[in-house]
C-alpha cells in the first residue's frame, strides 16, 4: 500500500528502493518512541506538482527536534528540494509525504549520537473514508504539555492517538475528539477542531494541541475572508448548542462532522462555515485564487 518494488525513497544522504531500505532493530526510536516526523500534502495543480506549505512544515519539524533535543542539520531548504526530487523519482504528483527523523541504536535513555533521516511519499487519497463523521468524546486526554512537549510532532505521541481513535471505532464511531487535562476541549488524535455558533469560528488556542499548519490556514482564510474566529477554551457541553464543525489537518484537509455523541449539529453542511472553509482550503493548496468564494 505504501511502496512497492520499483518506489525509492530518501534515507540518510542517499535515494534508495523502499525494499532495499534497512533500520536497526535496536533503534532508540522504535523501542521508546523517541523520534520525530511530519506529514506534508502535494498536489497536482495548475502550475505542476506544489507541495503545500514545505517551509511550514519542515520548520516544524526541526522545531520538534530541538524540542525533543534530537541533532538535526538538514535545513527547511534542503529537506524542500530532497522532498521534490521523492515525488520526481516516483512519479508521484498528488501525494503525501512521510519525513521522519529517528535515532542510532541506544538502549539507554540519554541523548542520540545519531539520527537518520528519512523522506517517503505515497499516493493517499482522502483521510476519512465518510464524507461527515460521527465523532464521539474520547475517554483518552491529550498529553499533558507538564509531561511531554505536545508542541512537537513526535513519534511517541502517536500512541495516545491510536488508543483514542481505536476507542472511538470500538464504540461504533468514527473519530475522536479528545480533551485536555482541564477537561476543555482540545483537538482530534490526528486534526485539530473547529466549531461554528452564530457567524463566528471558534477553536482551542495553542499550548496544549499540535500548532496544525491547515488551523493556522483556516484562520489565514478567516482573516481574508472577514469570518470572526476566536480561540478560546471550552467544555464539550458547549458543542450542543453549535451550528456546525470541522476536522483539518493535512492528512485529513477539511473534514466535515455530522455529530457528537450521537446528537447531529442542525445546520446542513452545505450552508456552513466549513463548507466555505472546504472550499477555499482546496482553492489555496491547487493554487487557485479563492477571493471568489460566496460566504
Ligand atoms: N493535531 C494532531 C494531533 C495531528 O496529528 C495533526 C496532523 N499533523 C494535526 C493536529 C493537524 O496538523 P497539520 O494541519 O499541520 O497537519
Amino acid at each position: 500500500m505504501y511502496y512497492n518494488e520499483s518506489t525509492v525513497l530518501f534515507l540518510d544522504g542517499k535515494f534508495t528502493k523502499a525494499v532495499d531500505a534497512k533500520l536497526d532493530l535496536f533503534s532508540q526510536t522504535l523501542h521508546y518512541g523517541y523520534g520525530v516526523f511530519e506529514g506534508i500534502r502535494a498536489y497536482q495543480t495548475i502550475n505542476g506538482t506544489k507541495i503545500f506549505k514545505p517551509g511550514e512544515h519542515f520548520e516544524r519539524l526541526r522545531r520538534s527536534c530541538s524540542l525533543m533535543r534530537i541533532p538535526m542539520n538538514y535545513s527547511v531548504e534542503e529537506l524542500t528540494q530532497l522532498s521534490y526530487q521523492v515525488l520526481e523519482r516516483n512519479n508521484l504528483s498528488d501525494a503525501y509525504l512521510r519525513p521522519l527523523v529517528f535515532c542510532s541504536p541506544n538502549m539507554s535513555l540519554t541523548a542520540p549520537k545519531e539520527v537518520s533521516v528519512m523522506i517517503a511519499a505515497w499516493d493517499w487519497g482522502k483521510y476519512f473514508s465518510s464524507a461527515a463523521l460521527r465523532v464521539c468524546i474520547s475517554s483518552f486526554q491529550r498529553p499533558n504539555p507538564k509531561s511531554l512537549k505536545v508542541e512537537a510532532k513526535a513519534c511517541g505521541h502517536y500512541v495516545n492517538s491510536i488508543l483514542a481513535t481505536m476507542e472511538a471505532k470500538e464504540r461504533g464511531f468514527d473519530e475522536a475528539l479528545m480533551l485536555d487535562m482541564n477537561g476543555f476541549v482540545a483537538e482530534g488524535p490526528g486534526a485539530n477542531f473547529f466549531f461554528e455558533k452564530d457567524g463566528t469560528l471558534y477553536t482551542p488556542p495553542l499550548g496544549n494541541i499540535l500548532p496544525g499548519i491547515t488551523r493556522h490556514t483556516v484562520i489565514d482564510i478567516c482573516r481574508e475572508l472577514d469570518i470572526p474566529t476566536v480561540e478560546k477554551y471550552f467544555r464539550p457541553e458547549e458543542l450542543f448548542e453549535a451550528d456546525s464543525a470541522f476536522f483539518c489537518g493535512t492528512a485529513a484537509e477539511i473534514t466535515a462532522i455530522e455529530s457528537i455523541e450521537g446528537q447531529a449539529f442542525h445546520k446542513p453542511w452545505k450552508k456552513s462555515l466549513g463548507r466555505v472553509m472546504q472550499e477555499a482550503y482546496q482553492n489555496i493548496v491547487l493554487d487557485k485564487s479563492y477571493s471568489d468564494v460566496i460566504v
